[in-house]
């Protein structure tokens, strides 16, 4: 029979990396950038200090274990200690997507049953578009001194400084089961309401501890280390967690995400690890190229959200020396479950070929299991080639969604809806959502791979493909293209350059140029709207 081991049980709580990071770290930095005024600065220590003031607050106001806190906020200092005093106290951080729908917005507060929603100033207008239909949230918290707090027709608006101000910066966190819930974030939703996600102190300590490993971010105190994946967006991939874990400098961007700005940030404050979706980057490099910049301490950027395309890969590694790493996840997998870094002998191959390995998704972290399965279910070999439905276990992955009766787990494992193959070194590229596909003439087409080859033009700064229905064929692509700035290129020669990177039955049927593309509040494509709006019949 097995013996238990004689080890101390201590559980895996939010609140002891906040004190981790404040007695081993204490010391280390956060900048923030916030809605108003210029950078903010201060510490660990601090930052422990006035999340405790916050616990007390939230206790004060009858806010009890289990009752959860909504935030409508960027990246900032504020919203740090948020994160660490709400859970710390066992209640629920239910981060927020400003960029929902308003109605979507209600329904996410109503159904977590958010009692106090705290907000960034910007997001004034949005609060008063929904307070009047969120009855259960007994306080409105703008995360702003008295001087930066608007007045909101019919709302009651606190403000977080004299909320926490006469509070004890000491506090007692309870000693909680790491199983309870400690941050809720909904799905997207792209279809019918988004679908909670309610993570265990656990689940967040273990994803936020594999994040500091050297292959997955290679978070430490010599790094400064900018999220710029925004802290509503799967726990901002556990990097407010990780940095405190490691007592990296940690520096957040609040609202300003475009090129400059954050080129500005991670210069002046000499940041070494960035994250965020590839969205971003295209703006970054954009303003670096134009501007004949570089980077002078940029050692990686870590990339997902979706597919990087190769182009831009190639452009950050072999342009400006920044180490390019890309992971997959989902909101339903707490934050990285795979990971894509190259290894002591990748780093000798040619240039091209470190591309193709950065540009797959990767290994699964450890903790976590990935296997690809056909329609029936079967296991499909890892050849790199097979493709199937990628299905993901461990430590961290959901297992129902929030207030769901039922699992959401077929046979112990989470069907990602992802399209996926597995090599037999274990390293994973997703070919497409299973809803973007193009299913043309009974074979697949990979909206991912004619997007990348696409990219790979030296006039396009973006692309999309959809599938668009097609009488004789089911669905054929339909490329959307922006432009660099000052570049053009003919519909025919985008489709000559295609047909020298793909095979012939993929070149798209035809190419709409757009001045932009629907991007979403997490970054990423909207190809419903694209769908929505060009979606007909090929003829
Ligand atoms: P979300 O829950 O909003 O973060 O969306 C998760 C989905 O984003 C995944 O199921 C994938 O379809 C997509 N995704 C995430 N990371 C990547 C990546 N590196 N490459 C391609 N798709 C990705």
């Amino acid at each position: 029979m097995p013996q238990t081991g004689l080890m101390m049980n201590r559980p895996l709580l939010i609140s002891g990396i906040l004190e981790h990071g404040a007695a081993q770290h204490g010391d280390q930095e956060i900048v923030s950038r916030e809605t108003h005024g210029p950078l903010h600065r201060y510490t660990y220590a601090d930052a422990a200090h006035r999340a405790r003031q916050l616990a007390n607050a939230l206790a004060q106001r009858g806010l009890q274990a289990g009752s959860a806190v909504g935030s409508i906020a960027w990246n900032n200092h504020r919203h740090l200690e948020a994160y660490f005093a709400v859970s710390g106290s066992g209640m629920v951080m239910h981060t927020c997507n400003p960029r929902l729908h308003p109605q979507q917005l209600i329904y996410v507060i109503n159904h977590a049953e958010d009692e106090v929603v705290l907000f960034d100033a910007s997001f004034a207008p949005l609060v008063k578009g929904i307070a009047a239909h969120c009855p259960k949230v007994r306080a409105w918290v703008c995360l702003a001194d008295a001087t930066n707090t608007p007045t909101i027709d019919g709302v009651s608006v606190l403000n977080y400084e004299d909320l926490i101000a006469q509070q004890s910066p000491a506090f007692v966190w309870p000693d909680l089961d790491e199983a309870t819930g400690a941050a809720l974030c909904y799905t997207s939703g792209t279809t019918g309401n988004p679908k909670g996600v309610l993570y265990s102190h656990r689940a967040i300590v273990l994803d936020a501890t594999t994040a500091c490993m050297p292959d997955v971010l290679g978070l430490s105190k010599q790094e400064t280390i900018l999220p710029v994946v925004p802290m509503f967006h799967v726990n901002a991939w556990c990097i407010p967690y990780a940095a405190l874990l490691a007592g990296a400098k940690l520096v957040l961007p609040g609202p300003k995400l475009d090129g400059p700005n954050l080129f500005e940030l991670m210069d002046t404050e000499q940041v070494t690890i960035s994250a965020g979706v590839p969205t971003i980057w295209i703006g970054l490099i954009q303003h670096v190229e134009q501007n004949n910049l570089r980077f002078a301490h940029m050692k990686r950027t870590c990339v997902g959200g979706s597919a990087m395309p190769m182009a831009l890969i190639a452009k950050f590694m072999d342009n400006y020396g920044v180490e390019v790493r890309h992971g997959w996840g989902m909101t339903e997998t707490t934050a990285v479950a795979t990971m894509s870094s190259l290894s002591r002998a990748d780093r000798q191959k040619p240039a091209a070929e470190q591309h193709a390995i950065v540009a797959k998704q990767g290994k699964a972290v450890s903790g976590i299991e990935i296997k690809v399965v056909d329609e029936n279910g079967l296991t499909l070999p890892r050849d790199g080639s097979s493709q199937g439905e990628l299905m993901v276990r461990g430590q961290w992955i959901v297992e129902r969604y929030f207030k769901a009766e039922e699992t959401a787990l077929v046979n112990g494992w989470f069907p990602t809806g992802d399209i996926a193959t597995i090599d037999a070194h274990g390293t994973m590229q997703i070919r497409d959502r299973t809803k973007d596909v193009i299913k043309t003439g009974g074979e697949w087409i990979s909206s991912i791979d004619l997007e990348n080859a696409a990219m790979g033009h030296p006039a396009v700064a973006m692309a999309a493909v959809i599938g668009v229905k097609h009488p004789k064929w089911d669905e054929r692509p339909l490329l959307f293209i922006v432009c660099k700035p000052g570049e053009s290129v003919e519909k025919q020669a985008i489709l000559d350059f295609l047909a020298t990177q793909v095979a012939k039955w993929w070149v798209p049927d035809d190419v709409v140029f757009l001045a932009s593309l629907p991007v979403g509040g997490t970054g990423k494509v909207q190809k419903n709207d694209l769908r929505k709006d060009y979606g007909g019949v090929f003829s």
